[in-house]
């Protein structure tokens, strides 16, 4: 914790000192609203605007030759997109490519990856990951004719919101033929070891994917320096390309050329797909992993939004990011440490995402409460707040403000007038 008192004043200097202030301007946000909900989804920036604007012109004015002869030419705009996402992880640009979302590339890559054989048949993986995931998981276990509940093995958390990699590793042998694990957990915000499990995996023998809705687009990754074997993601959190944007993978380089699991005419090698030819050829690139025909309309939201990422760079990002939930924190200790909130999140720099998870009983009626004072939190039931100041577009005066907000909400027990229940959508 800080040791200096947290004022108006002081945050005002962090701003003052701030260089990514000037993205603040690019992105669309409300008067009177304090968006903390961009790890579910991110908020309209003018340049991914702009991109989407750009595809359907090139719709309105070449029809059908716009695959080939728009501004943004849809044939080519999966692999494109692959290659502007590359740096934000640590890959190659034919490692990666933008496509489906993350249920059905995991579906993909699990199609492609999993191989039971022998005895080496089972799949690790956690008891804290989205739901979406283990039912993936399960699913393809049952493809093979197995049983989820012998072959699918969740790692549990001793405190209910982080897991440690010891247990992960713990679990490791030569019955587990793939990890998969999220980079960083979706309610408690813990991020996870990557290079030192997937060093362990494949020390066992065992193949290591990992989810990185949580991470990617919020902090660094060094996914071909860490060895990691896959990856998959969604770009309507972190990386702001809208409701329903298209997803990616990365495949590592010595897996490429593998046949995928699941092919369609779009798994083709780009100059032999309209032969037509019954026989598949592969892309050469994680392309190969790709279906059928690419969202354009939801994919092109990206090209835009990733533009700002190159400009502000994603260790800038980290580095406010980490501040601003820093800030979160000791404000937590200055000006509620009454108020009977539990922090799920770790405390290490190294050991969290982007996101701070609040534990609280009464947290569906604060929900409501914050949102009636102009708060965008995050609930997850039954007793999770998760506030995410986003670097891009989030200042450090508005993580103040809503830290107070929050004070005077539980000061004056304003909550106390709401249902403690959830909405549909939660
Ligand atoms: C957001 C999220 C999902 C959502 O999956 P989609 O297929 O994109 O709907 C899945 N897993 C995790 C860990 C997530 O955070």
């Amino acid at each position: 914790m800080t040791e200096r008192v947290i004022t108006r004043e002081s945050v005002r200097t962090l701003d003052q000192e701030d260089s990514l202030s000037e993205f603040r301007s690019q992105f669309y946000l409300q008067e009177h609203t304090y968006y903390m909900d961009g790890n579910s989804l991110g908020l309209l920036s003018k340049k991914a605007e702009k991109a989407l604007l750009t595809s359907l012109n090139d719709w309105k004015k070449h029809g059908i030759e716009g695959w080939t002869e728009g501004q943004q030419p849809w044939y080519y705009m999966s692999e494109k997109l692959g290659e502007l996402t590359a740096p934000l992880i640590g890959a190659a640009p034919e490692e990666v490519i933008n496509t489906g979302s993350i249920t059905t590339n995991l579906h993909q890559l699990l199609a492609t990856f999993y191989k039971p054989e022998g005895k080496r048949t089972k799949i690790i993986a956690d008891a804290l990951n989205f739901p979406s995931d283990i039912y993936a998981l399960k699913s393809q276990i049952e493809l093979h004719g197995l049983d989820p509940n012998e072959h699918l093995i969740q790692v549990e958390s001793s405190n209910g919101h982080t897991l440690t990699e010891e247990d992960i590793i713990a679990a490791m042998d030569d019955t587990a033929a793939l990890l998969l694990l999220p980079s960083v957990l979706y309610r408690s915000g813990q991020l996870l070891d990557i290079e030192q499990l997937t060093a362990a995996a494949h020390k066992h023998g065992i193949i290591a994917g990992f989810d990185l809705a949580h991470s990617i687009g919020a902090l660094p990754h060094k996914l071909d320096q860490w060895d990691v074997d896959f990856a998959v993601w969604c770009t309507y959190k972190y990386l702001n390309s809208g409701p329903g944007g298209v997803g990616g993978l990365f495949v590592n380089q010595k897996h490429l050329g593998r046949k995928p699991g699941l092919a369609g005419w779009f798994s083709s090698k780009k100059e032999k797909q309209f032969d037509m030819d019954h026989e598949l050829t592969p892309s050469d690139s994680a392309g190969a992993f790709q279906i059928g025909t690419p969202h354009i309309l939801s994919s092109a939201p990206l090209l835009g939004s990733l533009e700002i990422f190159h400009e502000a760079g994603i260790e800038a990002v980290r580095q406010k990011s980490l501040k601003q939930t820093r800030l979160m924190m000791d404000m937590l200790h200055q000006e509620l440490n009454e108020a009977g909130f539990q922090i799920a999140t770790p405390l290490e720099d190294s050991q969290r995402g982007g996101h701070i998870s609040l534990l609280h009983p009464e947290a569906a009626s604060i929900c409501k409460a914050l949102k009636q004072e102009g708060v965008i939190p995050d609930y997850r039931s039954p007793n999770v707040i998760r506030l995410a100041p986003i670097a891009l577009y989030t200042s450090f005066e508005e993580v103040y403000d809503v830290m107070m907000i929050l004070k005077e909400i539980m000061n004056k027990g304003k909550h106390k007038q709401y249902k403690n229940e959830r909405g549909i959508i939660a």
